[in-house]
């Protein structure tokens, strides 16, 4: 793993703003992509660049079970909002959190990733060390799959909502073994909030215990913290 320290979010923004310029200038076409706090500013820094998107392809890492796509807590009208509308790919793959069947949008999802390899993904971690809504204890080879949400993650998740009880506790996740599947994977994580995820992630023998870990195993991560998040290191 390579680490990159920064100051800041805004600055691990660029850093992962400059990684996915220059992969597009060698030829990268498909992304995979993550909500939460942690890529706003990476995707601030791809509206305000020059880049052109309407001939790639993006994949999302996750959806809440239930939330279509134009709620406002939904992770498509996230990437809309804060990506899309801005910069239109060519196709922009988001699970179907109101699919009737949830088993055959899981296959369906995992042959999308299949037809489009990602070249680039990106990753926040949670606080209990999940990457997309992978949560403590699940295999490292899934492939997608719907996963209920840990108490950790509604918690963390309910400054979202107006009330706790109003977050979803399923979602969709494509699985840790396409995430592994990526060429290069950046993962980014800001605050204080982190410090034991990174410091687990990095520092300890990979377990299923902190999913994040498994990135140990993969011989392209770039690992963007700032100093609250790198605290521990
Ligand atoms: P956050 O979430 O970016 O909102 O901190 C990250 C995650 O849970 O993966």
């Amino acid at each position: 793993m390579e680490i990159i320290r920064v100051k800041n979010a805004d600055e691990g923004g660029k850093k992962a703003f400059e990684i996915i310029k220059e992969g597009i200038a060698k030829g990268a076409t498909t992304f995979g992509l993550a909500t939460g706090s942690t890529p706003e500013t990476l995707y601030s820094y791809l509206v305000a660049s020059d880049l052109d998107f309407s001939d790639k392809t993006s994949i999302n890492l996750d959806e809440y079970v239930g939330l279509s796509g134009d709620d406002e807590q939904s992770y498509r009208y996230f990437m809309n909002k804060h990506l899309f509308n801005e910069k239109p790919f060519k196709e922009s793959y988001v699970p179907n959190g109101k699919a009737e069947d949830l088993e055959a949008e899981c296959k369906h999802y995992d042959e999308i990733i299949e037809q489009h390899p990602i070249d680039i993904q990106i990753l926040g971690i949670g606080q209990n060390g999940h990457i997309g809504f992978n949560e403590p204890g699940t295999p490292f080879d899934v492939k997608t799959q719907v996963v209920d949400l840990t108490e950790s993650t509604i918690n963390a998740n309910k400054r979202y909502f107006d009330k706790v009880e109003d977050v979803p506790t399923r979602a969709v996740s494509m699985g840790i073994g396409s995430i592994m599947q990526s060429k290069k994977i950046v993962l980014m994580a800001f605050g204080e909030a982190k410090a034991d995820a990174i410091k687990g992630m990095i520092n300890d023998a990979p377990t299923t215990d902190l999913p994040a870990s498994v990135l140990q195993n993969h011989d392209d991560v770039i690992v963007i913290v700032d100093e609250e998040a790198a605290s521990k290191l």
